[in-house]
């Protein structure tokens, strides 16, 4: 195996050939802690060239590829497993933004951008580029595309796959493909890039991408109200949606049990909505009219809502700041879920005219099964998009209650998902986490021809094996 590394250190030069365990450790374990994998090295190209040279290096020597970029995926599809015979290939040193197209307003950029840069960098010249996650610090565009990533501005502008207009992919076998055309139409049959966003590592490694830009908005308002159940949500989000169309950029649903876990580890979090209400819901207008005209029609609507009886309480951000301490509110529900200790997760979509009955009666199916368990439930409520976690009763520890429960409580939640026609990954993927859920979900022929994709596309079975689907 020796020659093998000699030859990545070859390519690469020595110091982005990692071997020590001191320096792979960083790079083993993914952001829940939920893998730790083992690699024989972990390597940092800087070019595409680069990354198709090393992975021939490796398809002639069958050893596998884990993709990785920021590790803040939720599925372990960027952790290796235990064999200590794959190599990881982390591109964040591929982070130049190649080129701003004004007239095109498009972004060029490598698979290493990490995504709140690339928000600054668009910001710079006018332009929005409306990807947004909690973990924007630190994932990375090609992440992203590899994931699919929604987020919370899916509502307006779709999920990673509806921004991105091209690709440049590195092949199983090591081959360039250069699609980085930035067009918005293009009909020349099979949609390659659609195959490889999404596609989590497995067929092919992202390596630079076209995204869409958007004019920044000039007026932005934020507000948060008070909610008494899941059916006059969904009325006041289509409320919204008739009232506000195209200027509804934000839906996002709390419970009461989330925020409370956000105001014991982050106090300063605190819902500045009086009296625990229920459900809060974050609400986000922005336009490229003037501040009076978003903010007043936010009024309006907000004032037809409160007649209707669909609201009980609001209240709407004063400056950008406030908006910023609504938003960090809802993104620091994931960090607090952390600092409280492992948990169940379940990254779903229902339909929206079904997730009232599906929260009603998968509630009532886990609170008998287990009680005291805390439902922390919150989500991008405007995709119905759920994210339906589950956390051990107050005092008991976190790891010996999954362990029991966790492959009952995943049945019992999916069950209830395929029940009310919804998905059991929203946003988050597949990776290893949902490996075995994903044939039963998908149904036969589906998944078959996932398979029959791999098989073609990666016959050797070297990028990602056993994430998503196994050969
Ligand atoms: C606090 C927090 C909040 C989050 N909120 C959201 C949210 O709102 N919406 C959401 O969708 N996700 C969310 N996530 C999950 C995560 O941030 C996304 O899945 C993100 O897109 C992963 O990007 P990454 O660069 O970290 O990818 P990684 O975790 O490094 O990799 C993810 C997958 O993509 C593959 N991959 C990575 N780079 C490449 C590449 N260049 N080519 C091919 N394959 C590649 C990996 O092999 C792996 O299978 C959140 C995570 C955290 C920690």
């Amino acid at each position: 195996m020796q020659s093998l590394l000699d030859q990545f250190a070859a390519a690469l030069g020595k110091q982005y050939v990692l071997t020590d365990q001191r320096d792979k450790a960083p790079y083993l374990t993914d952001w829940r802690k939920r893998y730790t994998g083992k690699a024989l090295a972990v390597l940092l190209p800087k070019t595409t060239d680069e990354v198709s040279h090393i992975v021939k290096l490796c398809a002639a020597s069958n050893v596998a590829i884990v993709p990785q970029g920021g590790h803040t995926g939720f599925c372990g599809g960027a952790t290796p497993d235990s064999s200590g015979q794959q190599i990881i290939l982390n591109l964040k040193r591929m982070n130049q933004i190649r080129e701003i197209d004004v007239a095109n307003q498009t972004i060029t950029l490598e698979a290493g951008c990490i995504l709140q840069t690339i928000q600054e960098s668009a910001a710079a010249q006018d332009f929005l580029f409306p990807l947004s996650l909690g973990a924007e610090g630190s994932c990375m565009i090609g992440g992203n595309l590899a994931t699919n990533a929604g987020g919370t501005n899916v509502l307006r502008y779709g999920n990673t796959r509806d921004l991105c207009l091209g690709l440049e992919v590195v092949t199983a076998q090591g081959e360039i493909w250069n699609g980085m055309k930035g067009l918005r139409k293009d009909n020349t049959g099979y949609d390659l890039r659609d195959l490889f966003i999404g596609s989590e590592g497995t067929l092919g490694i992202i390596t630079a991408a076209v995204m869409k830009l958007y004019p920044l908005p000039i007026s932005q308002w934020t507000t948060l109200v008070a909610t008494k159940d899941i059916a006059s949500t969904i009325a006041l989000l289509n409320l919204f949606q008739k009232r506000a169309t195209s200027l509804l950029t934000g839906f996002e649903m709390m419970t009461q049990e989330s925020l409370a876990l956000n105001e014991k580890h982050f106090p300063q979090m605190a819902n500045p909505l009086p009296g625990h209400p229920p459900l809060t819901v974050l609400i986000e207008l922005s336009d490229h009219e003037s501040e009076e005209h978003v903010r007043k029609l936010l009024e309006t609507v907000l004032e037809e809502a409160f007649s209707a009886n669909l609201i009980n309480d609001a209240i709407i951000a004063s400056n950008l700041s406030q908006a910023n301490a609504f938003w960090q509110m809802r993104e620091h529900i994931t960090l607090a879920q952390a600092e409280e200790g492992a948990n169940l997760k379940h990254d779903i979509t229902i339909p929206l005219s079904l997730l009232d009955t599906f929260i009603q009666e998968t509630d009532a199916l886990i609170r008998a099964s287990y009680p005291g368990v805390r439902i922390i439930n919150f989500g991008h409520l405007g995709d119905g998009n759920l994210h339906y976690n589950i956390a051990p009763p107050p005092g008991s520890d976190p790891n010996s209650f999954n362990l029991a429960n966790e492959k009952a409580i995943h049945e019992l939640v999916y069950a209830q998902v395929e029940r009310c026609q919804g998905s059991i990954s929203a946003e988050h993927g597949v990776g290893q986490l949902k490996l075995d859920g994903l044939r039963a979900h998908k149904g036969a022929v589906a998944h078959d021809l996932m398979k029959t994709l791999k098989r073609a596309l990666d016959p050797q079975n070297i990028l990602n094996p056993h994430k998503v689907v196994s050969i």
